[in-house]
This record gives structure tokens, C-alpha cells and sequence, in this order.
């Protein structure tokens, strides 16, 4: 099966079993727009929850906000969104579909690594045992050949972005001859910029009417309310504001199912630090979410770092968090170093003295500030392409299973009673009433056990406890491990114990310890 056969599946799995549906789906759906299902919200909470607690209880220093979508419009010219958010969209005049010219080229330049991984795989062919793969990239003349096209482009392509020099980018799109992958051909319209900010009215729409933004990322909520946490929380410099909530971008092309949405959900911690001190935590905090969604045990290969080389006006450094999903390595997180520039602009704007006074140093100063920002829906995506899989049991039968981190599994244990009689169901509905305040349990009487298992297994319960005769005789359940499919027995008092150290938030939140 191709990645993309699969991801087609998971996007088809997704719906079938309650995880994520388009939005208004009844009408067709809404572009980009996608409703969350009795399962896939589960899953969000808690993802949210485990960013939300790796923050703010692993560190006595940070603390979390829950700040409003609608803000001052000024804050969005503070921030430079209203002058400056915007993507550079090109149109192919044939099939009139419409593109951002930076991903069209980024597109081009992973065919270019595509086309030298094919060719290191004939070397490898060529030279069998002999091949010294780092030798064959660094010397053989058709890979230097690509690669210094592929590396001369990104340089133009850096260039022309810093310099927002559309005409340039255009340039570099008739240069590589990117066509159209709908219509084939070359004939594009100049390069124009779109501003994606979301814009509705406050207030009465009759002429008074103000103009106001959905926010297009949640950082600016904990920017405005630097001054109210640090000054009620009596809050000592470094120290860091969470915040997790919706935001909204009017994304010119909507692409592969919830990794681009026009309405989504971000997690975004601001850790405020002395001027000057900014590298060091940007290093430490680099490495600190490397190690969040390392321990989430889907391969330390599955990762890397992007650093940027482009950086944008305010920032210092920057980095992403990428994820090899089904259709590559991509962005889920980014880590920024962003100096002073926002409180600075906050104060500029606003006119209100946005200081911090350093009782250790005597200093009066404007916080430098290192961010991390994380899309909750990148990580529900991020869970389930690397969970879902098609495995082939060895009586022959085939069984879909998601093997999602257990402490982040909708559903923790399912109570399964072997018949609907002889006084078994009613054993299992006491042990789902000792499980059920603490944990998303299910119930289920219906059909037979290995039938309940597969069910289990395609939503990715990671226990499954079994009542049988001989717990009405002796009190033990046999509780089934849905990634091994091995079974053990157990008194029934200790399946609280068993389930909190396999799917308690504790189990995951101990491995960043
Ligand atoms: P991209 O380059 O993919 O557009 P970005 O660099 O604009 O992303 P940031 O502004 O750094 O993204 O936002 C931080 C995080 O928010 C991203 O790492 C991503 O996980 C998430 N995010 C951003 N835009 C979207 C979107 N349209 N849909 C879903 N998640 C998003």
C-alpha cells in the first residue's frame, strides 16, 4: 500500500468510526472547515491535556490564560498582521485553481530530493555491499548536479520572500517549469498578496460599525495581558503564559484533510526572559519539546528539526518541528525566539508602559520573549497517521488497530461481559462504575468477543477487560493488551492500578520528568 493509499484510508477511517467529519456535511461540506466526532474530540482533550499539563504542572513557572477570540483591531496592527500576514498566491489561467508560490517551489524542491533518493537507490543496486552512501552524495556528478539546482532555488526563493520580491518568485516558478498539476501547463498570472486575517463587524453594522479580526494565532491574547499575569501572579522573570484556543486563517489552498484548516486550534506558551538570555532558552526549549513528542514513542527517526534560514523581521531564531506524515516531513510545531518585538510594539501602540522591573539586577527592561506553538489538529493528525495500521493476524484474519499512546486513547478500557447473562453483565457494570469517574470507558455486550475486540482495536482502546464464569466464581477478569493481543489474568481490585499505569496522563507525563 502507497502512503497515499493509506492516508486515504485513515482519512475514511477517520469518519467511519466518529473521529472527524467535514463540516456541515449535510450541505456538502465547508472547505477546510472539519467537525471533531464523539471519538476525535476525546482524542483532542487529551492531546490539549497533555501539552496543558506538561506546561503547567511540570513547571512551578508557567501558567496558563484563556484569553478571547475578538480583540482590539489595534492589536493586529501592533503585531504587523494587518500590514504584513499575507501568503503570495499565484493562478494557473487554464484551470483556473489558485496556489501560494512559495509551495509550489517548496514542491518542486522535494521532487528534487525525491529524484536524488532514487538515484542513490540504483547506486545502491549498482554497488551492492560496497556502497558508501555518503561517499555516492558527496561525488557522484548527477546528485551534486541536482543538488546544486535544488540549493540555488531555495537561496532565490529565501531571497525573493525576505525581499517580497513577487515578480521574483514568479521568476523562479517559469525557471524551474512548475506546471499546473491540474491543468499541465505554464500559463500563470502574476504573483499577488493575501492578507489571511479573517474580518467581521462589532457592534450595531449600521455606520459606526468597527472592523474586527478572528485572530489568526493565539499569542497576541498572552502579549496584551503580559502586565495583568505577572503583576497578579507575582510572576519572577523567566517566566512563561500558556494558552490554548482557536484560531483562524483564510488559507489560499486548503490541502491534505486536517493539516491546513481554515478554523483550528493552537497551543502556544510565551516564556518571557532577561534580554540577552534569549539563546539559551530558545536551545533548552528547542530540546524540551523535541523530548514532548518524542515520548510519545513513534520513533525518534519520525522527527527532525527545520531550521529556518528565512527568519522573519522580529525573530532571532526560529525552528520547526517536523513530522514525517504520510506525505512527507512536515511542520507541527514551530519554537521562536521573537526578542522584545511585540511587548515593544504593544507599548508603542498602546501607549502603556509594558516593563519589567529585575529586582536582581536593579533593571527596568522589555522582556525577550521565546515562543512555542503547537496545532492542536497537526497533533490529532500527527497521532493517527503514525497509529493506524492493517495488520494481517497469524489464524489468517485481518484487523485494523490504532495504536495511539495509550494515555491518549479516547477510550481507556472497554467492559466486555463474555454472555448477557448469568449475572455477568451486572459484574461489568461494576467494574465500569469504578473506572468510569476517572477515565472514557465503554460498555459492550453486543456480538461476539473477537468481533468486540476488532472494534476496540479500530478506535484504538488499548484494554480490553473481560468478564467471564470464572470471574463470578473468583473475582478475576482477563484483560487484553490491544497492541501485543496477549491476555492475563486479574483480581478485579486491581484494574485501577492496571489501567492508571498503562493509560494515566501520569504514565506519559513522567517519561519528560
Ligand atoms: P505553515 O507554514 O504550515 O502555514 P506556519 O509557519 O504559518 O505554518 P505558525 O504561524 O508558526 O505556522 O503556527 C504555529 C502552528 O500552528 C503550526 O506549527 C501548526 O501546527 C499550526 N497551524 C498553523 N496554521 C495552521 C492551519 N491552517 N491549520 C492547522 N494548523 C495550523
Amino acid at each position: 500500500m502507497t502512503q497515499e493509499e493509506l492516508f486515504k484510508k485513515l482519512v475514511a477511517h477517520c469518519k467511519e468510526y466518529g473521529f472527524i467529519f467535514p463540516s456541515s456535511e449535510i450541505y456538502d461540506g465547508l472547505s477546510a472547515v472539519y467537525d471533531y466526532g464523539q471519538l476525535g474530540s476525546e482524542l483532542k482533550n487529551n492531546i490539549k491535556r497533555y501539552w496543558w499539563d506538561a506546561m503547567t504542572k511540570l513547571h512551578d513557572n508557567i501558567v496558563g490564560i484563556d484569553a478571547a477570540i475578538f480583540m482590539h483591531p489595534r492589536v493586529w496592527e501592533a503585531s504587523g498582521h494587518v500590514g504584513a500576514f499575507n501568503d503570495p498566491l499565484i493562478d494557473n489561467k487554464d484551470s483556473k485553481k489558485r496556489y501560494r508560490a512559495d509551495v509550489l517551489i517548496e514542491d518542486w524542491i522535494a521532487k528534487q530530493d525525491e529524484k536524488i533518493d532514487k538515484e542513490v537507490a540504483k547506486g545502491r543496486k549498482r554497488f551492492g555491499e560496497q556502497f558508501d552512501e555518503e561517499q555516492f552524495r558527496a561525488t557522484n556528478p548527477r546528485v551534486k548536479e541536482i543538488a546544486a539546482k535544488r540549493d540555488e532555488i531555495n537561496v532565490r526563493m529565501a531571497q525573493a520572500l525576505n525581499a517580497n520580491d513577487l515578480e521574483g518568485l514568479r521568476q523562479i516558478i517559469i525557471d524551474t517549469e512548475t506546471v499546473c498539476p491540474i491543468s499541465g501547463t505554464r500559463n500563470w498570472t502574476e504573483v499577488r498578496q493575501f492578507n489571511l486575517m479573517f474580518d467581521t463587524k462589532i457592534g450595531s453594522v449600521a455606520d459606526g460599525a468597527n472592523t474586527i479580526y478572528l485572530r489568526p494565532e493565539t499569542a497576541q491574547g498572552i502579549f496584551v495581558n503580559f502586565l495583568n499575569v505577572q503583576k497578579t501572579g507575582r510572576m519572577k522573570i523567566p517566566f512563561g503564559i500558556a494558552q490554548i484556543g482557536k484560531a483562524f486563517r483564510n488559507e489560499i489552498v486548503a490541502r491534505q484533510f486536517i493539516f491546513r484548516m481554515r478554523e483550528f486550534e493552537q497551543m502556544e506558551m510565551q516564556f518571557f526572559v532577561r534580554p540577552g538570555e534569549e539563546l539559551t532558552w530558545y536551545a533548552q526549549w528547542k530540546e524540551a519539546r523535541m523530548r514532548w513528542h518524542r515520548a510519545l514513542g513513534f520513533g525518534d527517526d519520525n522527527y527532525r528539526f527545520h531550521d529556518h534560514e528565512k527568519l522573519a523581521h522580529y525573530a532571532n531564531a526560529a525552528a520547526d518541528i517536523e513530522f514525517r506524515f504520510p506525505f512527507g516531513f512536515k511542520e507541527v510545531e514551530g519554537i521562536h525566539s521573537r526578542t522584545d518585538f511585540d511587548l515593544g510594539r504593544h507599548e508603542e501602540f498602546s501607549g502603556k508602559k509594558i516593563r519589567y522591573y529585575d529586582a536582581e539586577t536593579n533593571e527596568s527592561y522589555i522582556p525577550y520573549v521565546i515562543e512555542t506553538s503547537i496545532g492542536v489538529d497537526r497533533m490529532v493528525l500527527q497521532v493517527l497517521s503514525a497509529g493506524y495500521k492493517e495488520e494481517k493476524l497469524e489464524n489468517g484474519e485481518e484487523r485494523t488497530v490504532l495504536s495511539i499512546p495509550a494515555p491518549l486513547a479516547p477510550v481507556k478500557a472497554a467492559i466486555l461481559p463474555l454472555v448477557k447473562k448469568d449475572g455477568l453483565p451486572e459484574i461489568a457494570h461494576r467494574i465500569k462504575d469504578m473506572l468510569k469517574y476517572d477515565y472514557n470507558i465503554q460498555y459492550d455486550e453486543k456480538d461476539s468477543i473477537g468481533k468486540r475486540y476488532r472494534r476496540q482495536d479500530a478506535i484504538g482502546t488499548p484494554l480490553c477487560i473481560t468478564v467471564d464464569h470464572q470471574t463470578a466464581e473468583d473475582g478475576t477478569v482477563t484483560v487484553r493488551d490491544r497492541d501485543t493481543m496477549e491476555q492475563i489474568r486479574i483480581p478485579m481490585e486491581e484494574i485501577p492500578a492496571l489501567v492508571a499505569g498503562k493509560a494515566g496522563m501520569r504514565a506519559l507525563l513522567d517519561k519528560l520528568a
